[in-house]
């Protein structure tokens, strides 16, 4: 911890404050910046959490985290939802994402000229370093997700999604990282939790990630106090579908943003296999003239952008429950996507759409279903 807090006072070229002070002053910061909540974490108030709440991989004697809210635009998840419009969603995500990075970054700065140590955690896309880091299994430096709950800014929904009072999940995290002691803010209510477990988030995943439904948990403690969500399976099962491998729900009726038409395999030792088949058709396929999710680690892989296509168990859930009801009926209507040759994306009934793949030359399918050798040497 730096010398300069004496007596519970932060001292810098800016001047001189309480941690009392700081701590309200950087909510009101933070917030003519753009964030419309800003929680914060202590090393006492994340204790015995998961790896992920472990300050000191950002920071050596890190004492405090801040994590700010920033809300993204419904009306353009509707369309998402619909099929009616993904570039928009797309563009939101990227600018919400930057404008959170680029708040946790002000606030580091912001914290140093008071004489703090002081770093910003990007919203997204950071991943640690290390043995068994790569491609699908990677872990981010900080969770923002635990910090968010610590800190009183959401609770777990059933998806292990965090779940803010105003926006549900729909909201970008990012998070700056202190060695200043500020003050702990308390975690919400369980008892205010608006998750009813009405399962739209499982209805909305062609992966079957929640398949255990309401039974069984992850758990996890932070401060002595007890969290938990619906046990997840494979992570690497979320990110086949997520990452756009494959789009089409299993019933065939209904897809993400994904043209691909790979099977999702029931046992997730199977998962491995599957990627090896999807992989080279994903890597054939093209998103024409921006709407892109940039990720370095992706590109590194692919040698591409991806695109988002799903992120459903988020997008479904709203505070208000009939909200959520309208979102998910018009998820499982909104059809099953295809790709025009000039890269357009067309959703259409499920039956038609299936039918507009088999009717591709075998070499231009590829790209979407898996096609037997023999059928390409003809
Ligand atoms: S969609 Fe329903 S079950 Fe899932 S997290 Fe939201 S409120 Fe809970
Ligand atoms: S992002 Fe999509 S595939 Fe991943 S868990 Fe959510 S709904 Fe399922």
């Amino acid at each position: 911890m730096s010398e300069m807090y004496v007596d519970g006072m932060m001292q810098g070229p800016a001047g001189r404050l309480s941690m009392a002070e700081m701590s309200r002053q950087i909510k009101v910061v933070a917030t003519q910046w753009g964030a419309v909540d800003v929680g914060i974490s202590t090393l006492a108030s994340l204790a015995g959490g998961p790896p992920s709440t472990d300050l000191s991989y950002v920071m050596d004697d890190a004492r405090a985290a801040i994590t700010f809210v920033i809300p993204l635009d419904d009306e353009a998840i509707r369309k998402y939802l619909a099929k009616e419009d993904r570039v928009a969603h797309q563009k939101d995500q990227n600018v919400t994402n930057t404008l959170a990075s680029g708040i946790a970054a002000q606030a580091a700065s912001y914290l140093e000229q008071f004489g703090a140590r002081a770093k910003a955690v990007m919203a997204n896309n950071v991943y640690r370093e290390g043995e068994g880091v790569r491609y699908v299994n990677q872990f981010p430096d900080i969770s923002h997700r635990y910090l968010a709950v610590a800190s009183g800014l959401g609770w777990f929904g059933f998806s292990g999604n965090v779940l803010t009072p105003e926006y549900g999940p729909n909201v970008i995290f990012a998070t700056t990282v202190t060695d200043a002691p500020l003050l702990a803010d308390e975690p919400l209510r369980d008892e205010d939790n608006y998750c009813d477990d009405c399962q739209a988030c499982n209805a909305s995943c062609p992966s079957g990630f929640f398949r255990y439904g309401t039974k069984e948990k992850e758990n996890l403690t932070m401060n002595g106090r007890d969290f938990n969500y619906a046990k997840r399976r494979a992570y690497a099962r979320c990110s086949y579908v997520c990452a756009g491998y494959n789009g089409v729900h299993p019933n065939g009726r209904w897809s993400t943003w994904s043209p691909a038409r790979f099977p999702i395999p029931k046992n997730d030792k199977e998962l491995k296999t599957a990627y090896k088949r999807a992989i080279p058709a994903m890597q054939e396929r093209s998103m024409p003239g921006g709407g892109h999710s940039t990720s370095a680690m992706a590109f590194g892989f692919n040698g591409d952008d991806l695109w988002t296509s799903c992120g459903n168990c988020s997008l479904v859930c709203h505070p208000e429950r009939e909200e959520r009801d309208r979102r998910i009926k018009t998820l499982h209507t909104s059809g099953a996507v295809v790709q025009h040759e000039d890269g357009r994306l067309e959703a259409m009934p499920g039956d038609e759409a299936k039918a507009f793949v088999a009717a591709m030359p075998p070499e231009r399918r590829r790209a979407y279903e898996f096609v037997e050798e023999e059928e390409l040497a003809e």
